[in-house]
């Protein structure tokens, strides 16, 4: 009886696993063939001062699924990474997102537009990543001074110098970087005095809490003096509402992205929503 039991057990694990590694490789197969079908999409999110005044604006794409409706990031770009796809799905992101940004370049209300463009370690770490990049803006013609890459701290497992060295390579273009989700990974700080970085993000999951947390909000003021100490700028991302707007203002932070000053939107939508003020959105929440 109980051995049976087992069996039964063993046999529903294995249906199940067996679901899932199918799902998975359906799911493989369709992001393969989703950027031939024109499936990807950039959404943008405005980069604000204080005041409410834009100073840029974060590409994060979104794939428009046959059956699933739109997937956010989390739902694929670790599937891209484990499959290798991600060389793909990233080239066609800075075409994509760099094309956006020279449009952006040519029209008088968004020429001072900077666009932040995400790249995951993996994609970096590709020997055809800085002739992708290079490419990408030769063919859109963007201006490189306002496109910064959002890295996060795992690039930073490779060898440092390596690291380095292929930064450098892209930003002789004019091109900044940034260290996204700073805080949360286990890197040693002593890199920020070799790489050529400009700015840290401050993790949203650093900002939920500011008001309440004193853990979290000794960690963004510490980010903020390290920006400081480094020359580089900081910018908090997640900010929701205004009590945490406000609080990172009395911690030395004047840059915000999150909900509170929009969603993440298509271009078309991005831009209309340029007409106005981005401070008063979200009113509701206080
Ligand atoms: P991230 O780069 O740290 O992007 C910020 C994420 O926080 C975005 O989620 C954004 O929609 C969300 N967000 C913005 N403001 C708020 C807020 O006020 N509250 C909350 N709760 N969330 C907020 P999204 O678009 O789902 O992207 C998740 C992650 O996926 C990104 O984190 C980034 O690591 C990755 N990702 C997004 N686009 C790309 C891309 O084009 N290439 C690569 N390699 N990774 C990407
Ligand atoms: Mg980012
Ligand atoms: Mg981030
Ligand atoms: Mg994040």
């Amino acid at each position: 009886q109980a051995k049976a039991a087992g069996r039964d057990t063993l046999r529903f694990f294995a249906s199940a696993m067996q679901v899932s590694v199918t799902a998975r490789a359906l799911l493989e197969n369709q992001l393969r063939n989703a950027a031939g079908k024109n499936q990807f999409e950039l959404h943008y999110q405005a980069q604000v001062k204080g005041d409410g005044t834009l100073i840029g604006a974060e590409a994060l794409v979104r794939w428009h699924h046959p059956t699933r409706g739109m997937l956010l990031p989390a739902a694929f770009i670790g599937l891209a990474e484990e499959s290798g796809q991600i060389l793909a799905l990233g080239r066609w992101i800075l075409e994509a997102g760099c094309a956006q940004l020279a449009r952006w370049q040519n029209k008088p209300l968004t020429a001072s537009v900077r666009l932040a463009i995400n790249v995951s370690a993996r994609q970096f770490r590709h020997p055809r990543f800085v002739d992708d990049v290079y490419r990408a803006i030769r063919e859109s013609g963007a201006d490189p001074h306002q496109l910064k890459l959002e890295m996060t701290e795992s690039v930073l497992f490779d060898d440092i110098y390596d690291t380095s060295a292929r930064m450098s390579e892209i930003r002789k273009l004019g091109v900044g970087f940034s260290l996204d989700d700073f805080g949360t990974g286990y890197s040693s700080l002593s890199y920020l005095k070799i790489l050529p970085i400009d700015q840290l993000k401050i993790d949203q999951s650093f900002v939920r809490d500011v008001q309440t947390n004193k853990g979290d909000a000794a960690i963004a003021r510490t980010i903020v003096s390290l920006a400081d100490s480094f020359g580089l700028e900081v910018i908090a991302e997640g900010v929701e509402n205004r009590g945490q707007r406000d609080h990172l203002a009395a911690l030395g932070c004047h840059s915000y992205q999150g909900f509170l000053f929009n969603r993440p939107m298509p271009a078309s939508q991005f831009e209309q929503r340029l007409g106005q003020p981005f401070v008063s959105e979200n009113m509701r929440m206080h």
